[in-house]
């Protein structure tokens, strides 16, 4: 029987250990979780399937883009396939439960900065954890004249998710998507790129130029496994 709650497809016990040794060499054992009580709240499914078919084998909380860059970089060492969820209220569609058993859960609920809000120009560039909620209190706490759109889960979901989601609220600025404006992106071979005008040295206009210069391409990043978002735009 295996000391683990699930395997990542294909890849054996030995393997599967070895690569945790790695993970936790790099995030310390209290940020990379196998214990069945750990990876408890990543099992809930609301979708008529087996919760068997959705088991995590770890959850992992990095903290910044270097740590997910290295993550990457074990991941393609030892094939140990990533899940990421921003705060995992995915509701309805499979919570935090990875779509395939065994894959490890890359949790980045602790990367929670609201790095910048610009109130005359009416963006903000987040990271993944902040929540609608985050971003609401940020802006009576600043006494900003603004108003976030949240979708009808409620304020605890993040922009970051939702919008990876394609997900809608209900003013005119509900098609999330639509009014996002700028990613930084994790690749699968650990390149760090950011979209529109943030590819551009000392740009200043990476919220506020959404199309900046060639092909269009923050769309392949939602509802798809191309990278890891750690920064969005939110106009
Ligand atoms: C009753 C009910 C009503 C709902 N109503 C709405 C609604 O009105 N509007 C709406 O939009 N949704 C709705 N939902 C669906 C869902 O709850 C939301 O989309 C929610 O915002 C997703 O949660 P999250 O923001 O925590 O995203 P997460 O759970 O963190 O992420 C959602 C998915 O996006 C991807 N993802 C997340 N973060 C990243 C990242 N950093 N990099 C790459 N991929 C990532 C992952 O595939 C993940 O599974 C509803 C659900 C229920 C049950």
């Amino acid at each position: 029987m295996s000391r683990f709650v699930a395997l990542p497809q294909g890849v054996s016990e030995a393997t599967f250990a070895k690569a945790i040794q790695e993970y936790r060499a790099l995030l310390g054992e209290g940020r990379v979780r196998t214990d069945p009580a750990s990876l408890q709240s990543y099992m809930k499914i609301m979708i008529p399937e087996t919760e068997e078919l959705h088991k995590p084998s770890a959850a992992m909380y990095p903290k910044t883009v270097k740590e997910i860059q290295a993550i990457v970089a074990i991941a393609n060492k030892y094939k140990t396939p990533l899940w990421t969820v921003s705060t995992g209220k995915n509701m309805g569609y499979g919570s935090s439960a990875p779509a395939t058993r065994g894959q490890i859960v890359l949790d980045l609920k602790t990367m929670k900065k609201i790095i910048h809000v610009d109130e005359e120009l009416g963006y903000c560039l987040v990271e993944p954890g902040v929540t609608y909620y985050d971003l609401q209190q940020h802006f009576k706490k600043h006494k900003m004249n603004l108003w976030v759109d949240v979708p009808a889960p409620s304020a605890m979901a993040s922009p970051m998710g939702n919008t990876a989601d394609r997900g809608v609220g209900y003013t005119p600025y509900g098609e999330h998507f639509l009014f996002s404006c700028g990613m930084e992106v994790v690749l699968a071979n650990g390149d760090v790129i950011r979209t529109g005008t943030g590819g551009v040295p000392n740009s200043t206009s990476w919220q506020a130029n959404k199309w900046g210069y060639g092909p269009y391409v923050d769309g392949i990043f939602t509802q798809s496994n191309y990278g890891i978002l750690t920064k969005l735009g939110v106009c």
